[in-house]
């Protein structure tokens, strides 16, 4: 057994107890008893009587007897209290050595999970890179044939009609893979720091009208709801231009075809909010968030139109890049059978820039 101080203090004391419960009912009876005899034997010149004899016994016997037995109890006591100590101490150990056994197994597990984490991280990186490096090898292939399918298109009056079709169809998905190719380089680009941002003033109203050319043309009904003076953001004007432009096409994509899209702008304090509100299906509440992660997808079928789920998590990432926020909101208005969504892109005011004037 471990001996501390305490122990040490305890055994030291047994001894003496030990030690006393015989030696002091023997002091005390010997003492008594020699009393009682030159007590007597003085005043009674030497003549024990039943005084004496009663004397003896509870002074010289029975007294010392009851000290005796009281330490005997004692050390009793203390041999108890000993164990008990020493159960505790032996208990401590056990749970001492359980904590270190236990904190080793955590730590093993935890470096085990820091390993796994950077494994992840590795691997997710050379998928990154194996896309990125797949996409640049795309490019110039891609361009060629873009290049050769629109000089074919150019003379394909003397074509048959079949012919014809399936080239515009080969235009068609080339065209796709081409933007998906540019959308993957861009996002890797940007996941790296490697996109470069021009924050400066942006002129809104214009880029809206553009955006609204390049991505709707004449196809859609266009409702539009801006105030007279919009002040000019701080903002990359590319970038801030993709974001618009994303939305809108998206607005475009899931909305049925004779549905008007709204772009309403809200001027406040310290930020303009460029609204584009749609009338299509919306989009349900569990799938708000998903939405703008990677590669996600909302409802899947025969008429879902085609995508890869990189336009909105490319557009967020952009909008706060820039100190922007990136917001939905559906279903966007009442009716049960059009439910809409609002896509909103709040953007800081660029309080130095000078007011802009009235391009309504
Ligand atoms: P993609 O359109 O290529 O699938 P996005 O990242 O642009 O990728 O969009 C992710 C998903 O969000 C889409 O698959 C679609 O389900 C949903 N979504 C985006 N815009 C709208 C919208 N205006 N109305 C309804 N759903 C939308």
């Amino acid at each position: 057994m471990e001996t501390t101080p305490s122990t040490h203090l305890n055994k030291n004391r047994f001894s003496t107890l030990n030690v006393l419960q015989w030696a002091l009912p023997l002091v005390l009876g010997a003492t008594a008893i020699i009393f009682e005899f030159v007590e007597h034997g003085l005043e009674n010149e030497i003549h024990f009587d039943l005084s004496f004899v009663s004397e003896v016994i509870i002074f010289g016997m029975m007294g010392p007897l009851c000290v005796g037995l009281i330490i005997g109890w004692m050390r009793q006591l203390m041999a108890a209290e000993q164990q008990a100590i020493a159960r505790v101490h032996a208990l401590n150990r056990e749970l001492e050595n359980k904590i270190i056994e236990r904190t080793t197994a955590l730590e093993q597990r935890n470096a085990e999970l820091d390993n796994a984490n950077r494994e992840l991280q590795k691997l997710d990186e050379m998928k990154s890179e194996f896309v990125s490096l797949v996409s640049h090898e795309l490019r110039a292939p891609l361009t060629a044939i873009n290049g050769g399918l629109e000089v074919a298109l150019q003379s394909s009056d003397s074509l048959p009609p079949a012919s014809r079709l399936t080239l515009e169809a080969m235009m068609d998905e080339s065209a796709r893979l081409t933007e998906f190719v540019r959308t993957i380089l861009d996002v890797s680009r940007l996941e790296a720091g490697r996109l470069t941002f021009n924050l400066g003033p942006v002129a809104v109203t214009p880029i809206i009208y553009r955006s609204v050319e390049v991505s709707l043309g004449a196809r859609r009904v266009v409702k539009w709801n801006l105030p007279a003076a919009i002040p000019p953001i701080w903002a990359d004007e590319i970038h801030y231009e993709q974001v618009i432009r994303n939305l809108l096409l998206n607005a475009d994509k899931y909305s049925p075809p004779k549905a008007p899209i709204e772009i309403e702008v809200h001027v406040n304090a310290h930020s303009v909010r460029v609204e584009v509100i749609d009338h299509g299906a919306g989009i349900p509440n569990e799938m708000q968030d998903k939405i703008f992660e990677r590669f996600q997808r909302g409802e899947s079928g025969e008429s879902t139109p085609s995508g890869w789920g990189l336009g909105l998590y490319f557009a967020k990432k952009l909008t706060e890049a820039q100190g922007g926020v990136l917001t939905l909101r559906s279903p966007a208005c009442s009716k049960l059978d059009e439910p809409g969504s609002s896509f909103s892109i709040t953007m800081p005011i660029a309080a130095d820039a000078p007011e802009e004037g009235d391009h309504v």
